[in-house]
């Protein structure tokens, strides 16, 4: 029985030309590694899938000039597409990266969010900020704001916080860690953005009965901490 494999690549790298600069900075080595020998497997049954449907192409060739004769307008159609058009297997594999390419990927994210210190360092503001301002800055690329367009050194921390804000109004609040004190009623801590939010920045717990002023700080990966002023 005839049949191709078109075999799928399982590790995360895969989608390596759809991530981030920031999540692929964070690439190692060893994980390019373990992709090349993924991707290693993949080639190997690329190849087989390759014998099949060159096998195919030239049995069809055959009935096709069987059928209408070798020089005929129908033939010599049949022979274009064979050349010139993908087909199922080439469509399938195409769409994994090579990697090598990946590793070059990789290399210039690393050295574009090293860069990202650097910047803000040399902007003037004052040494205890820069740390708050890289960490705003990977922030808002990873929201997939670009830096230099979007913002820049100076507007990052106002941005990242507008932006974070409106996150949590939307209720987009997977990469946020909240801390405050519980209720006295409900005995939950604030959950839910007040209906003045964006200016106020003041969370309540769930039966509303308790309001509490946040203070919005930004961490590694895009994290986004709201803690209760004087906690
Ligand atoms: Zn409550």
């Amino acid at each position: 029985m005839r049949e191709i494999k078109l075999y799928k690549l399982e590790h995360f790298l895969k989608d390596a030309p759809s991530m981030s600069d920031l999540v692929l900075s964070e690439v190692s080595q060893s994980d390019i590694d373990d992709y090349s020998e993924e991707f290693q497997e993949l080639t190997k049954q690329m190849s087989l899938d390759d014998d099949v449907m060159r096998e195919c192409a030239s049995t069809m060739r055959e009935e096709v000039n069987f059928y209408w004769g070798d020089y005929e307008k129908q033939s010599k159609y049949i022979e274009r597409m064979l050349r010139n058009e993908p087909n199922r297997v080439s469509d399938h594999y195409s769409q994994y990266t090579n990697p090598r390419t990946i590793t070059r990927s990789v290399e210039r994210a690393k050295e574009k969010v090293s860069n990202l210190g650097v910047v803000s360092a040399t902007t003037g503001i004052g040494e205890k900020s820069v740390e708050d301002i890289d960490l705003a800055i990977l922030f808002l690329m990873n929201e997939g704001f670009v830096f230099g367009t979007d913002f820049n050194a100076h507007n990052a921390v106002d941005i990242a916080k507008a932006k974070a804000s409106e996150n949590v109004v939307e209720g987009k609040m997977d990469n946020f860690e909240i801390s405050s004190r519980a209720c006295e009623e409900c005995h939950k801590i604030a959950s839910q953005p007040t209906s003045g939010f964006l200016k106020s920045r003041e969370l309540m717990c769930e039966c509303g009965s308790e309001h509490f002023e946040m203070k919005m700080s930004f961490g590694n990966e895009g994290k986004v901490f709201l803690k209760e002023v004087g906690e």
